[in-house]
């Protein structure tokens, strides 16, 4: 008997005037279960020719929607809002599938997402201007919000319900229209996001999707009609996307990679501590950027820290994301894991110490696992200490004091996050006024902000203005209006 053939995944379609529509190219890519390697789709490496039907169709749906008073716009989101509920569990179940990430901490990323929905909602207070009565005599002056026109998000693998929910919600809510372009690598989530949008009534073209890759990306940059540009991905892509955009005079904020400084002091509570510290630095299985990634202990922080941190590390599950018992899953691909291994050997290579190395872990059979690794007196100039890894890696660098480990920390060209973990107040004031990153944990590992505060990495971590969520976020999908008035 011949072997039955198994037919290959389906192209994913694009979003455009509300509807599902074929790509043109024929040039698809695989999208790949990290878990097992299985193909379980594929997406097609959409060109200027998926673009601009995308960017086109959103063109078109401007006007009106921008017409559409903003409660009448605040109401199909809170339409979405109570279909994300209804599709909570599927969407987790989509973002563990092509993502690897446990499915708890998926749900945690869609709750996360939903949250920015909330927000959105409340767009007709949001959106609100400000009047001064009598500038002049006789004269009125006004401030208005007004949306900018098409935007475009491009979203990167590691989130793949939460950044896109990050973006087009907002943007929408304030009476633009959007073309997404989800990762390439978790392009099913964000298309379903999507789908969902249309289903809650947001009339046709208002939210298209794009698929693809660099190809994509440049055509979105190019395209004369989109006016405004978020991102979310490395920094290589980030600086590149940020120069590209604003030489053709779009908006840009462009967030991006990240190495985060875990400061841990001798009077820190230890329990506590340990437990931050593994969150941070294995979750998601190191793949966020607020990723602690970089362990400093200060004095004798570092022995009771260093037998705790690797005993866990040691004894962490990696495996199935849906299993009840795995604590952390496979990264995103091969290449991902081969540069863990690469990082792994350049750090024995320097003499660094490994405590823990996850190149032995038991793998599960195909996927991309890899275990999680703890390094000891690793140099400050090591690559290890310098450039991010995006694995489940941790670098530990040493400090004599917290004045030193705050100089370390700062020598960082990247500026995303930075924790403490202590019980002193007057180190943690120290700590919050002096370290260079926009996000800081106190005592908190994943110093993540909520909806309603900015997404707001410095330095490296960050190219633009306004950043992500929140009032900046209001803010870059508008434009300002002044009105002066006589009557
Ligand atoms: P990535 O840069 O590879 O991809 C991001 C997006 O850019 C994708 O949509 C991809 O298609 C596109 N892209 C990739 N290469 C391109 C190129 N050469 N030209 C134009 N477009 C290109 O990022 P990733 O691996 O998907 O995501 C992980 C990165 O994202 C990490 O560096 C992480 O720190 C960063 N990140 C940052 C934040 C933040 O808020 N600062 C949040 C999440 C992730």
């Amino acid at each position: 008997m011949p072997e039955p053939t198994i037919p290959p995944p389906a192209a994913l379609p694009l979003l455009v005037d509300g509807a599902r529509r074929p790509a043109a190219t024929p040039d698809l890519l695989p999208v790949v279960e990290p878990a097992t390697g299985r193909a379980l789709a594929s997406v097609p490496r959409g060109g200027p020719r998926e673009v601009d039907l995308a960017v086109s169709s959103a063109a078109r749906a401007f006007p009106a929607w921008r017409d559409v008073p903003v409660p009448e716009r605040a109401q199909v989101l809170f339409r979405y809002k109570a279909i994300l509920e209804r599709e909570h569990e599927a969407l987790a179940a989509s973002v563990s599938r092509e993502n690897g990430k446990l499915l708890e901490d998926a749900r945690n990323e869609v709750r996360r997402g939903i949250e920015v929905v909330d927000f959105a909602c409340g767009m007709p207070t949001l959106a609100q201007g400000r009047t001064v009565e009598g500038v002049a005599r006789g004269i009125d002056s006004h401030t208005w919000r007004v949306p900018i026109g098409v935007v475009a998000g491009i979203c990167p693998f590691n989130f793949p319900a939460m950044i896109p929910l990050w973006m087009f919600p907002i943007a929408i809510a304030a009476g633009n229209t959007f073309v997404l372009k989800p990762s390439e690598r978790t392009p099913q989530t964000g298309l379903r996001l999507a789908e969902l949008l249309l289903e809650a009534g947001l009339p046709p073209g208002v939210l298209n999707v794009v698929h693809g890759a660099r190809e994509a990306v440049d055509a979105l940059l190019d395209h004369p009609l989109v006016r405004a540009v978020s991102f979310v991905g490395s920094e290589a892509v980030a600086r590149h996307v940020y120069a590209r955009a604003a030489a053709s005079g779009k908006r840009v904020q462009a967030m991006a990679g990240a190495k985060n400084h875990l400061l841990v002091l001798p009077d820190a509570d230890l329990d506590l501590t340990v437990k931050a510290v593994m969150g941070s630095a294995f979750g998601a299985a190191g793949q966020r950027c607020l990723a602690g990634s970089v362990l400093v202990p200060v004095g004798k922080a570092a022995e009771p820290l260093l037998e705790r941190v690797a005993a866990e590390t040691r004894t962490t599950r990696v495996g199935d994301p849906f299993a009840q018992d795995s604590a952390m899953g496979p990264v995103i691909r091969e290449d991902a894991r081969a540069r863990v291994r690469r990082f792994i050997e350049q750090g024995v290579s320097e003499g660094a110490a490994l405590l823990v190395d996850g190149r032995a872990a038991p793998g599960a059979a195909d996927g991309f696992f890899i275990g999680p690794t703890l390094f000891d007196r690793v140099s400050p100039d090591s690559a290890l200490a310098k450039e991010e890894i995006f694995g489940p890696l941790l670098a530990t660098v040493r400090a004599g004091s917290v004045e030193e480990a705050v100089a370390l920390a700062n020598r960082s060209r990247f500026g995303n996050a930075a924790s403490i973990f202590t019980t002193s107040g007057r180190a943690a004031a120290y700590f919050r006024r002096n370290v260079e990153a926009g996000m800081i944990g106190v005592n908190v590992g994943v110093a993540a902000p909520m909806a309603f505060f900015p997404f707001a990495g410095w330095k490296g971590s960050f190219f633009g203005d306004l950043h992500a969520t929140g009032e900046d976020a209001v803010r870059f999908y508008t434009e300002t209006r002044v009105v002066v008035e006589r009557w």
